[in-house]
């Protein structure tokens, strides 16, 4: 599995690309802004782009989707159903419009298939109502859910502390470890953040 992450936008959202080097292929996750930082990453990586996840609809999530399907026209944008904020309801923190034909939603138990490597999506609220953790392999790319050593600000419209809270819980009692990958700040591990994050033993112990 190919594996690359670059800080983009104004608040160094991590944009993450995942690909399959059997078949040439790539995800690109979360790709929140600086568009010609991003292009120059799937260039480099020589794997064509087959889809973009979101792990949420946040503006600082999703800023250079635009660049991308002016040049992949056809790729598809994945977000929980939740996160597409609807014409009549506009919120600040959220995108719109949304991909339009492009827009795919999954959620809970849904998996996605990206050359051989398969992903799983877990939906876990808590900083946005449609927030989702994305495994494949070893990875566990955690959005604004999990960061290292805190986690995502639920005060926003949409999110939920008590949310928040169950979704550390399911995320720190997942089995083994995970190289933690958030969308903002350092990467982790899963064992390093049950051992030392304050926010999930305070969720461990619920
Ligand atoms: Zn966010």
């Amino acid at each position: 599995m190919i594996f690359d992450t670059i800080p983009v936008g104004q608040i160094d959202t991590n944009c993450y690309l995942i690909g399959d080097e059997n078949e040439g292929v790539c995800a690109v996750v979360d790709p929140g802004g600086s568009p010609e930082r991003v292009l120059e990453m799937i260039e480099k990586s020589g794997l064509e782009p087959k889809i973009i996840l979101l792990t949420h609809g946040h503006w600082d999530h999703v800023g250079a989707i635009p660049a991308l399907l002016e040049k992949w026209p056809d790729l598809p944008v994945y977000a929980h159903e939740k996160e597409l904020c609807p014409a009549d309801e506009p919120n600040p923190h959220y995108f719109f419009p949304h991909a339009g034909k492009n827009q795919r939603t999954y959620g809970e138990g849904d998996t996605l298939a990206l050359g051989g490597l398969t992903l799983q999506v877990l939906h876990t609220p808590g900083h946005s109502g449609g927030s989702v953790v994305l495994l494949v392999e070893d990875v566990m790319l955690s959005g604004d859910t999990l960061f290292a050593g805190t986690c995502g600000r639920y005060d926003l419209s949409g999110g939920d502390g008590e949310q928040m809270l169950q979704s550390l819980k399911r995320l720190g009692s997942l089995t083994g470890d995970y190289k933690v990958c958030p969308g903002h700040g350092a990467l982790t591990t899963l064992e390093r953040e049950r051992q030392t994050n304050p926010y999930m033993q305070q969720a461990m112990r619920l």
